[in-house]
């Protein structure tokens, strides 16, 4: 038995934490777990901290436990991401890293100390290099009755499903777009779950709009097949509502939804709108630049060829540098891996070189479909999103009161919270960012670049003093 093997069996304690790394790497998803293994390969030390319980991230999510239960067979999965992940999971916790579960990274101080929470205790560790990979979250899909009860998102489900096998029960629609609306359909209907119907919210002309990217994309083209299998499969069993306007209504809780002005009882509705960058710790980050991404309407951090940001020794790798999906996020883990292995010394710039060259052509092959899927899904307009709905869901900011502050002359994100407190809540605008200044970009008839993001603050995520107190120690 290896030492990983000996410290991740169950109920062995976790390895001591020393008060140095080599490499910090944060998330254990695709990109994470793929650039902790390439970079034990290369001889360093490397922690990893994740607030999930076990690796994967969002696509591989509870893998393990599937393949444990037999609900994925290991050299026969027909789930071609399962496989990916399998492979990944097993390789990652073959390799020897430090891999703390269900540990928050809430801080990072310029020189690369690093603190985070685990079993109710804070910790921190000097790390050389660090490799961000916190993946994307979903882009919000505010829509006036979305905080009733029976309202949650498409991804919220999808975790009910990977971790728990929950499927959904009574009148559940589906309503938003983009792929992991369909993929969603296809997982809940294999589990034998029902859907009453699926709103389609895309705007139209998806096809016309992506047609000029249609040669590029069928480098890959797995992805376009799949979605249209996806959609295939799920239009032989749900009828699909192509509409502008949804509602959710009901005393308490939800009731019915308002398709267009026209009533479904619903007893759960799931929304979706596309995924955007987690850039909650990067913007947090003293000099890290972020660029805005007109295509997806979202912020990214400025990096280069490698993943270096603008902070020296801090990189960015995954979804959480721009939406990429599970394999570039993996290859992407790699090449950072191999260039903080160049950067401390552990190989050459022509090994570094000659090594990311092949992981780089795949990766451009992963990344061909994008232009033609942001093409086909563009996020849905802010500027339609009824004054009475609410944005932040926290403090409860309707996107009425929001327009009345920069009619006032609010020109960013930051000073429309100091007028109303959107983006003030326990979730420090992770939710309702996207929509906030969205809406504040097209009341200003502006492009999104030219408006201020929330600006996040450590500790990026909730804290007690009892875990500050262990800092003491
Ligand atoms: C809700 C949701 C569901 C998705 N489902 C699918 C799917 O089924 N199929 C698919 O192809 N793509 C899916 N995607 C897109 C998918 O996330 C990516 O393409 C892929 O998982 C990206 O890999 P990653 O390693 O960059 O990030 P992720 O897989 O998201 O991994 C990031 C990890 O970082 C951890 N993390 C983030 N912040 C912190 C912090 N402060 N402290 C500690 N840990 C932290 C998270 O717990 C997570 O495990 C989904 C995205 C979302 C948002």
């Amino acid at each position: 038995m290896s030492v990983a093997d000996e410290w991740t069996a169950e109920g062995a304690a976790k390895p001591p934490v020393a008060e140095t790394t080599d490499v910090l790497v944060l998330g254990a998803g695709p990109a994470g777990m793929a650039a902790a293994t390439e970079a034990r390969a290369h001889g360093m030390r490397v922690l990893v901290l994740d607030e999930n319980g076990a690796p994967g991230g969002q696509v591989h999510r509870a893998v393990e436990a599937r393949l444990a239960k037999g609900a994925v067979e290991k050299r026969d999965a027909k789930d071609d991401q399962d496989k990916d992940g399998a492979k990944l999971a097993a390789a990652f916790r073959a390799s020897g890293a430090n891999y703390r579960p269900n540990a928050t990274l809430w801080a990072v101080e310029p020189e690369g100390k690093v603190f985070w929470s685990e079993g109710g205790a804070a910790r921190s560790i000097q790390a050389e290099r660090l490799i961000l990979c916190a993946g994307a979250t979903e882009r919000p899909l505010p829509i006036p009755g979305w905080t009733l009860p029976g309202v949650m998102s498409v991804g919220a489900a999808q975790i009910a499903l990977k971790t728990g096998g929950l499927v959904p029960e009574g009148a559940v629609w589906l309503a938003g777009q983009g792929p992991l609306l369909w993929l969603y359909a296809v997982q809940a209907l294999a589990k034998g779950g029902k859907i009453a119907g699926i709103i389609d919210l895309s705007p139209p002309g998806g096809l016309q709009r992506a047609r000029p990217h249609l040669l590029r994309a069928l480098k890959a083209p797995e992805y376009l097949w799949r979605g249209l299998v996806w959609q295939r499969q799920v239009k032989r069993t749900v009828r699909v509502i192509p509409a502008r306007e949804l509602r959710a209504e009901g005393e308490g809780r939800l009731a019915r939804i308002l398709v267009d002005g026209v009533a479904h009882p619903a007893d759960l509705l799931l929304l979706h709108d596309g995924v955007v960058p987690n850039t909650q710790v990067t913007r947090a980050i003293a000099g890290l630049t972020h660029g805005w991404d007109p295509v997806q309407r979202c912020w990214r951090p400025g990096l280069d060829l490698w993943g270096n940001t603008a902070v020296p020794g801090v990189m960015v790798a995954g979804d959480s540098a721009g939406i990429g999906g599970a394999r570039a996020a993996a290859l992407s883990g790699r090449i950072a891996a191999l260039e903080a292995a160049r950067a401390l010394g552990r190989i050459t710039t022509d090994e570094r070189d000659g090594r990311a060259g092949p992981l780089r052509l795949l990766r451009d092959r992963q990344l061909a479909p994008r232009l033609f899927l942001d093409a086909m899904f563009p996020p849905l307009p802010e500027a339609a999103i009824p004054d009475e709905t609410i944005l932040c869901r926290c403090e409860e900011v309707t996107a009425g009161r929001v327009r009345q502050a920069v009619a006032l002359g609010c020109l960013g994100a930051n000073q429309t919270k100091a007028f109303t407190r959107a983006g003030m809540g326990p979730c420090q605008g992770r939710i309702c960012g996207p929509s906030v200044h969205g809406v504040i970009a097209a009341a200003r008839g502006v492009e999104g670049g030219e408006v201020d993001p929330f600006r996040t603050r450590f500790p990026t995520k909730p804290l007690t003093l009892g875990e500050l107190a262990a800092l003491a120690g």
